[in-house]
């Protein structure tokens, strides 16, 4: 039986249209700065965030880490939500890196108010460290696939500004927040002062990442990128398939938030998990196994079993996310074979 792999939106394979842009690519060495493909690239996403600059990286988290580093100093604090990828996911990297301390606060489903961010933020006083960064997350991925209302990341970026802090946007799935606001890129990336996007999760691009901001910030984050050995080569073989990825692959992203908002209400309807269906924003959704004496890698076990994957968000939730290379109809034989398994 194939495999149907719902654990992430990164498992995506190149397209046959995306591999030919990929061996037609034009290349050089971009460490000096002569790939004119990723040349193109960068700035196709500067555009589209409406930042000055833009610098393709190999992960997501480098592109967080660097963006983050380029504005941060031993002993300052990030006022971050507490469940966000850059704390949890990154290897202890804001730690290890930049000697960043974190203020994690809990968000109503990831996403941060911006009284709670004024609450946070430290008064200038010698015992306290130095409140340097805001971090947020669009989506956010461990709140369930949330989306910020434009004008609550307006006025957070407000509130950290005038209180003299920076502002960074995580924006791994910040297209999956547009195709469902509708909003430009631009639309949030205006309010923040570094941001962070990836072309391998819903785009479907075998790798990359780029970090935006003004030509500053990106001149630094050049420098940090080399630092931690992320200065690719001829890298405009991977720029190739990001310039398609935005060009082919933004659009169909409103399909996986149907096919996701389908999967949440046919799991609701299983008394083996417990599914908020509103809450399903974009393309994520997380299930709390119900079932007595299971945990979610005995759920996940059992999934497996029957053709499907899944992953595990902790010990008691699993994480289906829906993606490029999962079609309507894959997500319906999904759905009975999630029912088979949760049944036996
Ligand atoms: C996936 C992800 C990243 C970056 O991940 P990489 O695996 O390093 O590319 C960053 N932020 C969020 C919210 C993510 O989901």
């Amino acid at each position: 039986m194939d495999l149907i792999d719902l654990r992430s939106d990164t498992v995506t394979r190149p397209t046959p249209g995306m591999r030919r842009a990929m061996a037609e690519a034009e290349v050089g060495d971009d460490v000096y700065g002569e790939d004119p493909t990723v040349n193109r690239l960068q700035d196709t996403v500067a555009a589209l965030l409406g930042q000055e600059a833009a610098l393709f990286v190999p992960t997501g988290t480098m592109a967080n880490q660097i963006a983050m580093g380029a504005q941060l100093s031993p002993g300052d604090e990030v006022v971050c939500d507490q469940g966000c990828h850059a704390v949890n996911y990154e290897g202890g990297a804001l730690a290890a890196l930049w000697g960043a301390q974190i203020r994690g606060l809990p968000g109503r489903r990831g996403l941060l108010d911006p009284a709670q961010v004024e609450e946070a933020i430290r008064p200038a006083n010698d015992h306290h460290p130095r409140s340097r960064l805001v971090e947020i997350e669009n989506t956010h991925n461990r709140g369930g696939g949330t989306v910020y209302p434009i004008e609550t990341v307006a006025a957070i970026a407000k509130v950290a500004h005038r209180r003299g802090l920076r502002l960074h946007l995580d924006g791994a799935r910040l297209w999956n927040a547009c195709a469902k606001s509708g909003l430009a890129p631009s639309a949030y990336a205006a309010h923040a002062d570094s941001v962070s996007v990836c072309l391998s999760k819903g785009l479907g691009a075998p790798a990359g990442s780029l970090v935006a901001g003004d030509r500053s910030l990106v001149a630094d984050a050049r420098r940090l990128r080399k630092r931690l050995g992320g200065g690719m080569r001829q890298a405009g073989v991977l720029a190739a398939a990001g310039l398609y990825a935005l060009e082919n692959h933004r659009e169909r992203l409103a399909e996986d938030h149907e096919n996701a908002r389908r999967l949440a209400a046919a799991l609701a309807e299983l008394p083996a998990l417990q599914v908020e269906v509103d809450a399903v924003e974009t393309n994520l959704v997380f299930a709390e196994v119900r079932r007595e004496g299971w945990d979610a890698a005995r759920a996940a076990a059992a999934l497996r079993e029957h053709g499907v994957l899944a992953g595990e968000a902790d010990s008691r939730r699993l994480r289906f996310v829906t993606h490029l290379d999962v079609p309507a109809a894959a997500i319906t034989a999904a759905i009975d074979r999630i029912a088979a398994a949760l049944r036996s």
